[in-house]
């Protein structure tokens, strides 16, 4: 998602896109591909606009939350992670553990275990998978 479709997507639920707002979501936007913190997204959107504050921040997540539009994972020690949604389409995420950065996995495991599933006579509604390793760079930086 890129940032004209989600101040697109504000407006048509009527927000009203104020600078702060903007400059959140542009940093958001920026970091379409990692999973940041709420403190991270905080100095980032304020190297945008210096004004923008932390409450306005949290707002702002709540909104997109409320809206679906952005994916939050807790880590392990209880920290929220937060990214814009990638696609409406079904999809599973590998994460770093150390930097979060995330790669979209397109193929779904789950399809193979439709049979057993129907065997132990559950309807399947919904599901998530995550899997969590660390990046090259990560990686890397471990071994120096
Ligand atoms: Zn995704
Ligand atoms: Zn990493
Ligand atoms: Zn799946």
């Amino acid at each position: 998602m890129n940032l004209d479709n989600l101040l697109d997507k504000l407006k048509m639920n009527g927000y009203k896109i104020t600078v702060q707002r903007k400059a959140i979501l542009r940093a958001l936007a920026e970091n379409h591909n990692n999973l940041i913190t709420v403190e991270n997204l905080f100095e980032k959107s304020k190297e945008i606009y210096p004004k923008t504050n932390m409450s306005t921040v949290y707002r702002n997540l709540e909104i997109l939350e409320k809206l679906k539009l952005v994916y939050k994972v807790l880590t392990e020690n209880g920290m929220a992670l937060y990214k814009l949604v990638c696609s409406d389409k079904h999809h599973h995420h590998i994460i770093c553990k150390k930097c979060g950065k995330t790669e979209v996995i397109d193929f779904c495991p789950i399809d193979n275990l439709k049979q057993i599933i129907k065997n132990k006579k559950f309807i399947l509604t919904d599901h998530k998978l995550e899997l969590y390793g660390y990046c090259l760079d990560c990686k890397n930086s471990e071994d120096s």
